[in-house]
């Protein structure tokens, strides 16, 4: 199935209601959280991933805990390094 199908079907899926669309699979995840302008990594995150599409559906109280960390700076000493890309002089068209 296409992604712009799964994508219709999830649009759909709203007034129906998540049980009329691809199971959904409890998986430990890492997830990548924004709060004020920066990018916080969550590694053994719970949630519920569609067994279709891959897309990712978290529990509020999994929101609220991972808000408490960035909000209150408990984020540990880890730190990651990522390539920030500019498109704007590589697009010919
Ligand atoms: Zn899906």
């Amino acid at each position: 199935m296409s992604l712009l199908r799964e994508n219709v079907v999830a649009l759909v899926g709203v007034g129906l209601g998540r049980e009329r669309l691809a199971p959904l699979k409890r998986k430990t995840i890492e997830h990548i959280h924004r709060w004020g302008g920066r990018l916080y990594l969550f590694k053994n995150v719970q949630a519920e991933v569609c067994s279709q599409c891959g897309e990712s559906f978290l529990k509020p109280a999994v929101l609220r805990l991972m808000d408490r960390c960035t909000a209150t700076g408990k984020v540990g000493r880890a730190r990651l390094s990522i390539p920030v890309i500019s498109l704007l002089a590589k697009v010919s068209a």
